[in-house]
Order: C-alpha cells, then structure tokens, then sequence
C-alpha cells in the first residue's frame, strides 16, 4: 500500500509514471529517521527507518522524493521535500541520545562550556571510519556527531576544531555532507572564526599529510546512511 505512495512521489516529482515497480519497507535496523533507496532494472526499493511508519503521507513523500532526487543526482525540491526536511530538523531535539564516546564527550563539554555557554544539548557523539576527507558529520535526523576515527590520536586542539564545526551545524541546523554540498552560511562562518586557535586549519592540513595517504573512499559515513552525496 505504501508502495502507492512511492508511485505518487515519482508522478509529483517528474510528471510521468515510473516504469520500475516500487517497494517501500520499513525496517527496524535504520537509526533514527534514516532511509535508503536501492535500484535495479526492474524495481525500486526504498527502505525507511520504522518510526516513518506513524509519519504522516506528506513527509513519507517528501523522504521518498528526496531519495529519488539523490538517485538521479538532480537538485529537486519540492514542498514535500522541505517538509520532509523540517520535519527532521525539529526531530533532532527528540532523537534519542544514547551513544556518547567519552573522549568526544570531554571535548563536546569543553567546547559547549567555551563557545556555546554550556547550553547545546549533548547528542550522539561517536567515532566514524578512519576517513581523511572527512572529519566529521552532523546528522540532524539522529541528532548525531560522528567524527573521523583519523583524529584519534591528533591531540586536544584539532579535537576540539572539528568538534566545534560540528557543534556549530547542530545549532545552526541544517545539513553537512561533509565537503561536497555543504552550505556555511555566514553566520555559521562568523561563529566559526571564533575559534581559539586560528592556525587550527592549516595544522589541521599538516597533522592530516602525515598520515599516510588512504585508499579511495568509496562513500562517506552520511552517503551510507542517508544516501547524501
Ligand atoms: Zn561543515
């Protein structure tokens, strides 16, 4: 039956009707508000985390539309798409925050008590893959900060750097994908600058050639999750 809804999604979105069968599944192994899509010659399937399952048919829509859009690389948007989009944002202050690394969390709390008057909700805070282009995310549909396993062993300060970049996507709320698409307001730019240390990029940028160079990434953390690209 939800499948339908796939098939009105498609017909909103590109005014024609699909030629793949379309399958929607809720799945109990997504976190959060998390979703995916898969293709084959024949069929579409669009996996969504369970708790979609009680959304309303507008911003079931709108994920599905935003994955079409990621599938076929277009800018799309839709009024279903922002909602869907709004919907997440507001969640982000009910996801549950049940995941929290203690070393990241020593570095959340030093920089929620210097930048942010101690005032930022504390939210998932974990370690990614050992990614080099990445250095962190902000996923605001698990309310999530996942950084760079990379950064381990980089010390305190540019510890803090990212984690303040990261922090300040959470409060600034809207989407990181990591490099690609990001969009840092000025506002954001302006909070950014306030860091302590304002060689930090660029030691960032040394600490980072001392690594040994990593193979190709093939997807980021959030490009797996969310099929943002
Ligand atoms: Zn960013």
């Amino acid at each position: 039956m939800d499948s339908a809804l796939a098939i009105q999604a498609y017909e909103e979105l590109y005014g024609k009707t699909p030629l793949r069968k379309m399958e929607v599944k809720y799945h109990g192994g997504l976190k959060g508000y998390n979703a995916t899509v898969q293709q084959t010659m024949t069929t579409t399937t669009f996996r969504l985390s369970k708790r979609f399952k009680d959304c309303e048919d507008e911003i079931k829509i709108g994920v599905i539309q935003f994955l079409f859009t990621k599938l076929k690389k277009t800018k799309q948007t839709t009024d279903n798409i922002e909602l869907y989009h709004s919907f997440l944002k507001n969640m982000s202050d009910f996801a549950p925050v049940t995941d929290i690394d203690p070393i990241l969390e020593e570095s959340f709390e030093r920089m929620n008590e210097r930048y942010f008057k101690g005032m930022l909700n504390k939210p998932n805070l974990v370690w990614g893959r050992k990614n080099k282009r990445l250095m962190g995310t902000y996923e605001y549909g698990t309310d999530t900060i996942t950084i760079s396993r990379v950064l381990q062993d980089a010390g305190e300060m540019l510890l803090d750097c990212v984690m303040y970049h990261e922090m300040l996507h959470k409060k600034h709320k809207f989407s990181c994908s990591g490099g690609r698409t990001h969009s840092h307001t000025p506002a954001f730019k302006k909070d950014e600058a306030k860091f302590y240390d304002k060689h930090a990029e660029e030691k960032l940028g040394r600490f980072l050639a001392g690594k040994k160079t990593m193979k190709k990434r093939k997807s980021s953390f959030l490009d797996r999750v969310m099929g943002w690209t």
